[in-house]
C-alpha cells in the first residue's frame, strides 16, 4: 500500500526498532538519514568526512547535504510507493525541502508518528546502553546535548505536522511489543492498516 510515514522521538527512544517494524508490516522501506550518514563514515566517503566531527559532537549535519541525500533515496524505486522516515526531516529547513519535493510529485506525508518518552528516562537508558556496549564517546554530555538539540531543533518542527492534523502521539516507553502494538493501533485509526 502507498504510505509517507515520518517517525520521530528524542535520541534513545526506540525509533529506529519501532522503523523496522512498521516499514516490514506495510512492505515500504524505512530510511533512516542517520544509518546512511553512519554508513557513509564507515566507508570514508567525502560526506562521510564532512559529517563525522559533527556526528561525534551530536551536532546536525548541514540542511544542504541533508536534503541531498534525501532526495537520492527517495528517488530510488523502493520508494515509489511509499516510505518511513526516520531522523528526517529534523530542521523546519528540512520539512519545507520534503514539502516541495513530495509535491513535485503531487505527494504528501500521510501521518508522523510521534514516540513520547521522558527525557531523563531515556538519559539513563542511553547510559546503562553506552555502558553495556562499551560506547566510549556516547558520554553523559553527548547524549544530554543530543536530547538538546532534538527540544530545541526537532521537537518544533513536530508543530508544522500538528497544525495540519497529521500527528499520532504514541507512549514510547514499554517493551518493543508493547510500543509496536500501540503504533499498530494509531495506524489502523488513521486507515493505514498493518500488523506491527
Ligand atoms: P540518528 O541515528 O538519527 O540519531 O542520527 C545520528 C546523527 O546523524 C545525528 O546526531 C546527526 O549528526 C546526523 N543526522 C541524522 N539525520 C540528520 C538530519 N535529518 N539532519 C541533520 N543531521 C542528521
Amino acid at each position: 500500500m502507498s504510505a509517507r510515514l515520518i517517525i520521530v522521538g528524542p535520541p534513545g527512544a526506540g525509533k529506529g526498532t519501532q522503523a523496522g517494524r512498521i516499514a516490514s508490516a506495510l512492505g515500504i522501506p524505512a530510511i533512516s538519514t542517520g544509518d546512511i550518514f553512519r554508513k557513509n563514515v564507515a566507508d570514508g566517503t567525502p560526506l562521510g568526512q564532512r559529517a563525522k566531527a559533527l556526528m561525534d559532537a551530536g551536532e546536525y549535519v548541514p540542511d544542504d547535504l541533508t536534503n541531498a541525500l534525501v532526495r537520492d533515496r527517495l528517488a530510488e524505486p523502493d520508494a515509489e510507493q511509499g516510505f518511513l522516515l526516520d531522523g528526517y526531516p529534523r530542521t523546519t529547513a528540512q520539512v519545507e525541502y520534503l514539502d516541495a519535493l513530495l509535491a513535485e510529485q503531487g505527494a504528501a506525508i500521510d501521518l508522523v508518528v510521534q514516540l513520547v518518552a521522558d527525557q531523563e528516562a531515556l538519559v539513563a537508558r542511553l547510559l546503562k546502553r553506552a555502558g553495556e556496549q562499551g560506547r566510549a564517546d556516547d558520554t553523559e554530555e553527548t547524549i544530554r546535548r543530543r536530547q538538546q538539540v532534538y527540544q530545541e531543533q526537532t521537537a518544533p518542527i513536530v508543530a508544522v505536522y500538528q497544525e495540519r492534523g497529521l500527528v499520532a502521539d504514541v507512549d514510547g516507553l514499554g517493551t518493543v511489543d508493547e510500543v509496536g502494538d500501540r503504533i499498530a493501533e494509531a495506524l489502523t485509526t488513521r486507515g493505514l492498516t498493518a500488523a506491527v
